[in-house]
């Protein structure tokens, strides 16, 4: 049998990942996941338990805790400990936090080995901040996605307005350039473009446009 095949795509907050990424494992009928929605789904549960500033607790969470990802119908439904939290992890106060949360080394290994054991599977696109870089540095197709601060800003504040959360455009703007920060500069995994990643700015691409691009460069891979 031949080895599964992976897209990894990195990028900074609201860049489009997720958006692509779906969109790509639907049209190749590969498995979708968004590592993003775990580290979430564990600050959730730290600041629901009210540990957050307690690192013991935190290492004995991630150790013991069910996480359960079903992408379904395009959307990515979150499990913890059986309770379904798709919703409750996309808040303001969770995006808050959860670059606190992923900086912690301990919590990083655990969710990189949830993450590789999901590749063996089936053909998979995966995204993050370090699946180009430490969790698949071997993927087939390597993509950096990127798009300027204003139109991420624009997607991210959309989407809370749409849920009906209450959060201004500069709060949002805000919170991209404190993620990104934190993400880019922790010691372990720092978000970075790999080296033999391409680089896909989607500032000004439809969402057509972008999924083009992508099939063709899994097609070159397959070559
Ligand atoms: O992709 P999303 O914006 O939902 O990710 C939320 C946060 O999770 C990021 O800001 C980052 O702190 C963390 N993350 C990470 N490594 C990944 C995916 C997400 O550290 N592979």
């Amino acid at each position: 049998m031949s080895k599964n095949i992976i897209v990894a795509i990195d990028g900074p907050a609201a860049s489009g990942k997720s958006t692509a990424a779906k969109r790509l494992a639907k049209a190749l009928g590969f498995l979708y996941l968004d590592t993003g929605a775990m580290y979430r789904a564990i600050t959730y549960t730290v600041l629901k338990k009210n540990i957050f500033d307690n690192l013991e607790k935190i290492f004995e969470l991630v150790k013991n805790l069910e996480l359960k990802l079903k992408f379904e119908d395009g959307v990515t439904r979150v499990f913890v400990d059986g309770e379904e939290v798709t919703n409750q992890i996309r808040t303001p106060e969770v995006s808050g936090k959860v670059s606190e949360i992923s900086r912690i080394p301990e919590v990083r290994a655990e969710m990189v080995k949830l993450q590789r054991k999901l590749a063996e599977q089936g053909d998979l696109v995966a995204e993050g901040r370090d699946i180009t870089t430490v969790v698949f540095p071997e993927a087939d197709v390597k993509i950096f996605m990127t798009a300027s601060l204003d139109e991420r800003a624009r997607r991210r504040f959309k989407e809370h307005q749409e849920r009906g959360e209450q959060v201004t455009y500069e709060e949002v703007k805000e919170n991209l350039v404190k993620r990104d920060k934190i993400d880019s500069s922790r010691e372990v995994s720092p978000l970075r473009k790999a080296e033999d990643a391409v680089e896909l700015d989607t500032t000004n691409l439809s969402v057509d446009e972008e999924l083009q691009r992508m099939i063709e460069l899994v097609n070159k891979a397959r070559k």
